[in-house]
């Protein structure tokens, strides 16, 4: 049978409410949906006996016996995020929940043309779904988190021109090309998965409102602090914004120092990016070297051999290393600007920091906090929360599993052929 809108016997609108609102009682099903009880009932029943669904107890709020509620049962299908970052890769495979069942940590993807995209993308793919025993039959989702211009609606990918190559490591097609490719439609055609495609800081924010700091919250700002580009989540009413063609949260080209700052890859000078990003830290700390000022990183790494990373950077700071911590400091401030600007702009519930932001033992944090309170509208600054991310470097990749399962439970793709092979219980 195959499952699409109103002919579905009910089925679709079950999985699909299940999945959105999480457990419910046979009686709020019956209630909520909108396809006859009749017909609620027969598609439950079927879902049960297959073992798509199960029954759950609760134990009760007060006196009473525990509640019975039906969920997705967790195996009926998993889903697959993979984040392509300039330093690593991670990908995870996920059950329906969104517990995470395994994961893969890889060197950076590199390629030589857009049109190896595709390829590379279903290799890391295959050696995942390889390194594990879950039945490769019920996987029916893949998520993508990319740098670069994505526009979901039309499921492509492109760079629009902007000189993104980073030492060789980042995606070398995206070379001021402007090329632009259908990844999401190609990557279909290929694995005959629900694709979803996204950018870091909006795929690291669905994930936040899924299973981090913000599950509550219907408005945040997701501020990633990466080691080449500062970039921003935007998650306002409910939902992740996007913008007109898929490009938002450019925060990084928010021109912050526009007389002597350094020049930006744009073309302007002073862009939050080269002020704020991991490779704007390792330039300030080499200046700083290079000037003579004394620094405990010269005792584990030759400036000059391009073994400085940010991390580095970071963490000699968090240990009191003078150089380091003015130059985080520094980077931390100027975050801090913009996410005031932010702060006014959108009117956000929390700010969140992630990337480098969120693993500087605080540093980043109390000068973005500060900033806020000194910089943003009071009535604004009165109501945000500024907070770390709880996912860590995994937020993107989880985050992309968890869009493409939403594409499978929107669309229903994939999902009849769960009814096809899975055995009747009964
Ligand atoms: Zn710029």
């Amino acid at each position: 049978m195959k499952i699409t809108r109103g002919a579905d016997g009910g089925i679709l609108t079950l999985l699909r409410s299940l999945y959105r609102t999480g457990p419910a009682t046979r009686s709020q099903l019956l209630g909520d949906l909108e396809t006859s009880r009749r017909t609620t009932c027969a598609a439950l029943e079927r879902l049960l006996s297959r073992g798509l669904v199960c029954e759950v107890r609760v134990p009760p709020q007060g006196l009473g016996r525990p509640a019975s509620q039906i969920q997705l049962s967790p195996d009926m299908a998993y889903a697959t995020g993979i984040a392509f970052g300039v330093t690593r890769t991670r990908a995870v495979i996920t059950d329906v929940h969104g517990r995470v069942l395994c994961e893969l940590e890889d060197n950076p993807l590199v390629l030589s043309s857009i049109e190896e995209l595709p390829s590379g993308i279903l290799s890391t793919y295959d050696r995942l779904i390889h390194s594990t025993s879950l039945p490769r039959d019920k996987m029916v989702a893949l998520g993508v988190s990319l740098g670069g211009f994505m526009d979901d609606k039309e499921g492509t990918v492109s760079i629009l021109g902007l000189p993104h190559t980073v030492e060789g490591t980042q995606f070398l097609w995206s070379e001021g090309t402007g090329k632009s490719m259908p990844l999401a439609q190609n990557l279909a055609g290929l694995s005959g998965l629900n694709v979803a495609v996204e950018d870091r800081p909006r795929a690291a924010a669905f994930a936040e409102k899924r299973f981090g700091v913000t599950r509550e919250s219907d408005h945040f700002i997701f501020l990633r602090v990466g080691s080449q580009d500062v970039s921003a989540g935007l998650f306002l009413d409910g939902r992740l914004y996007r913008g007109h063609r898929g490009v938002s949260g450019e925060v990084g080209h928010l021109v912050l120092s526009p007389d002597d700052g350094p020049l930006c890859r744009c073309g302007n000078r002073g862009c939050l990016e080269v002020l704020s990003s991991g490779r704007a830290l390792v330039q300030a700390v080499l200046a700083g070297i290079r000037g003579g000022i004394n620094s405990s990183l010269l005792l584990t790494s030759n400036p000059n051999s391009g073994e400085l990373t940010a991390e580095k950077v970071v963490e000699a700071a968090k240990a009191g290393d003078k150089l380091c911590w003015q130059v985080v400091y520094d980077a931390a401030r100027y975050l801090g600007e913009a996410a005031a600007i932010l702060v006014n702009l959108f009117g956000p519930e929390m700010l969140v920091l992630g990337g480098l932001a969120e693993s500087s033992g605080g540093l980043f944090l109390h000068q973005v906090s500060d900033a806020v309170r000194l910089r943003a509208l009071d009535v604004m600054s009165r109501n945000v929360r500024v907070v770390e991310s709880s996912l860590g470097p995994w937020g993107p990749a989880r985050g992309a599993a968890a869009l493409a399962l939403e594409k499978a439970f929107s669309s229903g793709g994939c999902l009849d052929k769960l009814l096809e092979e899975s055995p009747s219980r009964c």
